[in-house]
């Protein structure tokens, strides 16, 4: 049987009887005459109960009431008075004149009421009281339709959805793993999956061509607003694509999203990773910022007097600068030299641009040529911000940002960019070469070749509006090529056998080439909701230490458990 949903109940029900289920939302008694509203998940309505006395005639006492308690109401719609009318919610024109109800359940006072703003640990404790609040719940009805237009989207394309281990062996994302230590085998654990990556490969080599998957992922990392221990991943992955076809695959899938969300998105534009870090300073470039990009002024002051710049161009820095239109205050420069020494910049220099007028404490110290052509590098009036030292590019990139945000230069809307061709290595601290995405990553260009460790991969990640919704790329499908970029990375061939060797044979014996992408579904869904924190998309997330207020979990287990599993905590 079809519920009926409260938000529809219109004029056009008037003097209809119907029943409804849900919990009183509030309750105003007016002396002879009680007001109540019912919630469901489909809305709100107001109740009118005749009389409040004891026996008001409609099957109970309705002076029992009270907020949170679970009815069932039977009555009949009528229009309220014209001065009555409440214009905030759907059904404000009517209300439901209760003939018959019944109290299916009753409630405790409760420690806070569905919407009421309380703080984190309260709220997860009792989730089950903040998610009956209308907003918690239009989040979990948007999850379920972002969901199902996946499923059928990916359904109807041919993709069949896989479901892979949850308990398997440690997978190289880069994150720390939970672990699962298994009673079968004393001493050894499976690792939760940071990302179903290699199964789905071995999809592709068992001939599955087209794979989907929505599923969770678990990484133990240190918790942001954007990152929770457990969250959803829309996987996929394709045989016999190239990158444009898997692009095209998942860009059609975005647009069919924001379109079911009445949202406009403009055809994505296509970057370049290096690109992208050198005008935004990032590969998540914003492009609704609507200020200067980053322009690089190294040579114009290598020779230079002002030795700040030219001392540090000498020690090998790059000049990064970019200009923010609009008058700044004094109050306000000063705060962005701050900034610029919390984002940890040794020091920002401004100069202000007006006409052809260049003004800044240093100036005096610019030569004429030096002057020209920072004018002629950036065009129009403002302030241009410059800083060389430490990772310039980026330091500036985040500086950027910073004042676009406090002066109100963002564009209303979605900016969405495909970055793509990031290098296939980085160094990491130790000067050993680490996978920019993951190791299974394609490059572009010959691997055996002197200058492999510099190549480019067939990747590509989406960011909408400075934040990255999703990334995937081509994969290597021949294992000579991948024991290659094992060897680059100094993994030994034992480790590496140790490790990835199901992979190595998967791809020893007949593995198609593929490529594929796989969205964080929690973030896509705060973007499309216009909302801060992948918390409230997700209906029982984690505490900013990884923890359940609501279960306890993580919790301490039985000896017992402990003795089956062949373990001894730290303290016996
Ligand atoms: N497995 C990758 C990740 O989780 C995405 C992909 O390359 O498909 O980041």
């Amino acid at each position: 049987m079809e519920a009926l949903s409260i938000n529809s109940i219109n004029a056009g029900y008037e003097n209809r009887d119907i029943e409804l289920s849900g919990w009183i939302d509030s309750i105003r008694d007016h002396g002879g005459v009680m007001f109540a509203d019912l919630r469901n998940r489909s809305g709100k309505i107001q109740l009118v109960f005749d009389s409040s006395g004891k026996d008001s005639g409609c099957g109970g006492d309705a002076a029992a009431l009270r907020a949170e308690f679970v009815v069932r109401v039977r009555g009949s719609v009528a229009r309220r008075p014209e001065d009555s009318v409440n214009k905030k919610i759907p059904t404000g024109e009517v209300e439901l004149k209760v003939s018959s109800f019944e109290i299916l359940n009753g409630a405790l006072p409760l420690p806070f009421y569905p919407g009421e703003k309380v703080g984190d640990e309260a709220a997860l404790k009792y989730r089950f009281l903040d998610l009956r609040s209308p907003d918690m719940m239009r989040n979990l009805e948007a999850v379920d339709r972002l969901m199902r237009i996946t499923r059928e989207y990916f359904s109807q394309l041919g993709f069949w959805d896989v479901p892979t281990p949850m308990l398997t062996k440690s997978t190289p994302e880069g994150a720390r793993d939970y672990l699962v230590p298994s009673r079968t085998k004393p001493g050894s654990f499976f690792a939760l999956p940071q990302s179903p990556q290699l199964f789905k490969q071995l999809l592709m080599a068992s001939g599955v061509e087209r794979y989907y998957q929505i599923t969770r992922c678990f990484r133990d990392e240190d918790l942001r607003s954007d990152r929770q221990p457990e969250f959803t991943q829309i996987d996929m992955e394709m045989s016999f694509a190239a990158s444009s076809d898997i692009m095209e695959t998942v860009w059609n899938l975005v647009e069919k999203i924001f379109t079911a969300f009445e949202h406009k998105l403009p055809p994505a534009v296509l970057m370049k990773y290096e690109e992208a870090m050198a005008s935004y300073g990032s590969d998540k470039p914003d492009m609704s910022l609507d200020t200067g990009l980053l322009a690089d002024i190294t040579e114009i002051f290598r020779k230079s007097e002002f030795k700040v710049f030219s001392s540090s161009v000498e020690k090998g820095n790059k000049i990064a600068a970019f200009l923010c239109r609009g008058d700044f205050s004094r109050k306000e420069l000063d705060d962005a030299v701050e900034d610029a020494k919390k984002l940890g910049a040794g020091g920002l220099v401004w100069i202000k641009k007006g006409g052809e007028e260049l003004k800044c404490p240093v100036a005096k110290l610019f030569s004429d040529d030096e002057k020209n052509a920072l004018k002629e590098k950036f065009p129009g009036d403002g302030v241009i911000f410059a800083g060389s030292t430490g990772d310039s590019f980026a330091l500036m990139g985040e500086l950027r940002k910073i004042l676009a945000l406090r002066r109100g230069l963002k564009k209303e809307g979605f900016f969405p960019v495909w970055v793509v061709e990031a290098p296939l290595f980085e160094k990491n601290s130790e000067g050993r070469l680490q996978a920019v995405h993951h190791p299974f990553t394609a490059p572009i260009g010959d691997i055996f070749s002197d200058e492999a460790a510099s190549l480019k991969s067939h990747s590509y990640d989406l960011v909408i509006n400075g934040e990255e919704i999703g990334g995937g790329s081509i994969r290597i499908h021949k294992a000579r090529e991948q024991i290659r970029v094992f060897e680059l990375m100094g993994i030994s061939g034992n480790e590496y056998r140790e490790k990835f060797g199901f992979l190595l044979d998967a791809l020893s014996y007949g593995c198609p080439p593929h490529g594929g992408f796989a969205f964080g579904m929690e973030r896509l869904a705060v973007k499309l909701l216009g909302l801060d924190s992948i918390k409230d998309v997700i209906a029982f997330p984690k505490t900013q230490n990884a923890f359940c207020p609501l279960t306890h979990a993580p919790d301490v287990v039985s000896k017992r458990q402990l003795r089956e599993l062949g373990l001894k905590t730290a303290d016996e």
